[in-house]
């Protein structure tokens, strides 16, 4: 106990020496390095250094930062991993000119109201090892981040608002508990990398398929069965889905053989099926029911006969071998993707590849 003391005693003065260094430099001081020096206060007189742009305090003993952080404006890159810190704190608002935020290995629970606010230059978010069961709204301020990494946290969703991030191209959110990604992933426009491995997502929205710059996609150790229709149309490069329950064999083929239509679907495959313009009785009619629009844009298209339809009759699968250019986990012979047929008639001319699925 006593040797601890003394080697913390030390550690301190060591610290502190190299902050009196650093401070004789005054104010041109633009990078400081504190690794593993077992520090467990954040030093206040870094609140000195204005001019700081790089700093490092990785592998301490750190629970919160100190208030003189809010000085540091222009500082650019600032490392926090593997210390005590239970929060994103709200004292990153004042970073303005951020680029660089490392939180691996910490306790962090949670981000502090107005943490994002004015981190509008961060590029790279790395939040890795964490204990982050949630993400705030607020992470759509974070307009120039490109790479996010939330690896090995508990997160159980994630908001669309991170959607709306629209540089972003690389998202890490392997090992968490997420069941679903949201249809807004559209939106990421610029995404080439997104990893997923190790959630409990059952089903990728087909959303997905519209994200044309992603390349690398992990889904490996999740609940999949099937992929969406157009799923094999995506430009990847690298795709894992190792330890998915994917459909492998083929499925039993449905008994189903009637068709038993509601009025409100009958009616909807006659509206959706006749071009509106040519007669202007629907022409009103949708001006004046925005219930009809929002039934017509649910529309769904037979993977047989292409008409529209809005409830499906059967729900099939489709086994297509993978585009040549993906590389893929080594079972992967075939991909299954989900393909939808609109009637008894169309399920019996069906293609001998697209078997229709047995609900359990
Ligand atoms: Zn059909």
């Amino acid at each position: 106990m006593v040797t601890f003391f003394v080697f913390c005693f030390f550690s301190k003065i060591m610290t502190e020496r190299l902050l009196i260094k650093a401070l004789s430099g005054g104010k041109n001081t633009k990078i400081i390095t504190l690794n593993g020096k077992k520090i467990t206060k954040m030093p206040s007189a870094l609140g000195k250094l204005p001019g700081l742009k790089t700093l490092a305090l990785q592998n301490n003993l750190i629970p919160k930062v100190c208030p003189e952080l809010c000085n540091l404006t222009q500082l650019t890159t600032l490392n926090l991993g593997n210390n005590l810190l239970e929060e994103v704190p709200e004292e990153m608002k004042y970073l303005v000119s951020l680029k660089n935020l490392h939180l691996a290995g910490n306790r962090i629970c949670r981000f502090a109201p107005g943490a994002c606010d004015g981190l509008q230059n961060l590029i790279l978010l790395n939040l890795n090892n964490n204990h982050l069961t949630q993400l705030p709204q607020e992470v759509n301020r974070l307009k120039s981040l490109t790479h996010m990494s939330i690896n090995f946290n508990q997160l159980a969703s994630i908001p669309r608002e991170l959607c709306f991030l629209k540089n972003l191209s690389e998202l890490q959110l392997n090992y968490n508990e997420l069941k679903c990604i949201p249809e807004e992933i559209k939106f990421l426009k610029k995404l080439q990398k997104l990893l997923l491995a190790r959630n409990n997502i059952g089903v990728l929205p087909k959303e997905l398929c519209d994200l044309k710059k992603l390349r690398i996609l992990d889904i490996a150790g999740n609940i999949i069965r099937i992929f969406p229709s157009g799923f094999q149309d995506l430009k990847l490069r690298e795709f894992y889905c190792e330890g998915n329950p994917l459909f492998l064999q083929w499925p039993e083929i449905a008994k189903q053989q009637e068709n038993v239509w509601s009025l409100q679907e009958i009616t909807s495959r006659f509206v959706i099926n006749h071009p509106a313009e040519n007669n202007p009785f629907l022409m009103d009619a949708m001006e004046w029911y925005p219930e009809i629009r929002r039934i017509i844009s649910q529309r769904k298209t037979c993977a047989v006969c292409g008409q529209y339809f809005i409830t499906t009759w059967l729900e099939c699968v489709q086994f297509v071998p993978p585009p040549k250019a993906w590389k893929i986990s080594k079972n992967l012979q075939l991909v299954p993707v989900r393909a939808l047929v609109c009637s008894y008639k169309c399920f019996t001319q069906r293609d001998p590849n697209l078997f229709g699925i047995a609900r359990v």
